[in-house]
């Protein structure tokens, strides 16, 4: 038997018939770029999401870039996140020229640690991003205790986590925005690349309007400069189709979760997800911390199932991040961790034999 890490193809056959109308639908209009599919999508999905505004953008980056530009974020400022996380929630800090400040994680959940993340606040603070990792929320009270204290507002990196809940309210309802993606692995996928922000500010809605289309408003008349980030329509046309079933297929994913739980519960080399009983978590991964990692990787890999290690570095630790002076023991539970994290399949198709074929497989490995 073979296990991916994901299969976009089962999904796919699953829906074929309503995807291949709504592309046909695109396709006949011909309005490809902010077409009606944007527009209903941003009206249903900032629903879903709570929230007053959405604004479709081209990638969960631009999402993230386009909210630090409309904070004003610039050279001199620094801005607060994670180190364990993608690349993409520092890197548009530097990108316009501000600063990356990386904080420490909980070693249960591998979200921000808030604690920690007071201690770097300094004078030119000027945002905070939490990660909801892996599709877990991080601990939004806190952070949103400390920030408001400090008047610095929060920009969610809810790329992960769309449709994740903490203490009944949703990824988006705590950031000035929320940042989501369309990355095709995400739990909500595009055939493409594609993001999209919320806000239930109406002046950072109308700016962020602006941005994606260098600035304009009305067209051609520039009272900055922004970017060309839109999310175009065949995108939106099937994010419209997949919406309808995303509540079942997180569901899906939380029930082979708990199945992986149970399965695992008796290997003592392996420590499971923590999930605090407050969290609805999405599951996007199922990470666990792993004795011997590497070798079980290798191991893996040779029974032909999926896996992938999120995330292998932390980024105060990155070449390109070398300059900031970080050094290896700064930041001691992400590098820990980094070293111990293996992601298992997961995603609302896989079958329960697969998902018992990985199982044994880590057992025969431990059993060695
Ligand atoms: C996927 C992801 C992003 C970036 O999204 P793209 O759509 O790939 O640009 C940002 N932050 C996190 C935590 C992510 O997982």
């Amino acid at each position: 038997m073979k296990v991916p890490l994901l299969d976009l193809k089962r999904q796919y056959a699953s829906i074929k018939g309503e995807i291949d109308n709504a592309m046909q639908t695109v396709l006949d209009h011909g309005m490809f770029i902010l077409g009606p599919e944007v527009r209903d999508l941003e009206t249903k999905l900032a629903e879903y999401c709570g929230a007053r505004h959405g604004i479709g953008v081209a990638s969960g980056t631009d999402a993230l870039l386009l909210s630090l530009r409309a904070l004003g974020v610039g050279p001199g400022d620094e801005v607060i996140t994670t180190t364990f996380t993608f690349f993409a929630t520092a890197g548009v800090v530097s990108r316009l020229g501000a600063k990356p400040v990386f904080v420490d994680i909980d070693p249960k959940t591998f979200n921000i640690d808030p604690d920690q993340l007071e201690k770097k606040i300094t004078a030119k603070t000027r945002a905070v991003i939490p990660v909801h990792l892996y599709g877990q929320m991080a601990d939004m009270d806190e952070i949103s205790s400390i920030a408001s204290k400090k008047n610095i507002p929060i920009i969610e990196d809810a790329a992960q986590a769309i449709g994740a809940r903490y203490k009944n309210k949703i990824a988006g309802g705590f950031g000035k925005t929320a940042c989501f993606s369309f990355f095709p692995s995400k739990n909500l996928g595009a055939y493409g690349d594609g993001g999209f922000i919320t806000t239930d500010d109406d002046k950072i809605a109308d700016l962020l309007g602006r941005l994606r289309v260098h600035g304009a408003k009305p067209k051609y008349y520039h009272s900055m400069v922004g970017f060309n980030s839109r999310l175009d329509s065949l995108q939106a046309a099937i994010l419209l189709v997949k919406l309808k079933y995303l509540p079942e297929w997180h569901e899906a994913r939380r029930q082979k979760a708990e199945r992986y739980n149970q399965l695992l519960a008796d290997l003592p080399q392996v420590v499971r997800p923590f999930v605090h009983d407050h969290n609805y978590h999405i599951y996007h991964q199922y990470t666990l911390k792993a004795q011997n990692r590497d070798a079980l990787k290798e191991h893996l890999k040779s029974n032909q199932i999926g896996f992938d290690t999120y995330y292998p570095l932390p980024l105060h630790l990155q070449e390109c991040y070398s300059d900031l002076g970080y050094n290896t023991g700064d930041l001691p539970v992400s590098e820990k961790i980094a070293g111990q994290a293996i992601s298992l399949p997961i995603f609302p198709e896989l079958t329960d034999e697969e998902q018992d074929f990985v199982v044994d497989s880590i057992k025969k490995f431990y059993d060695k």
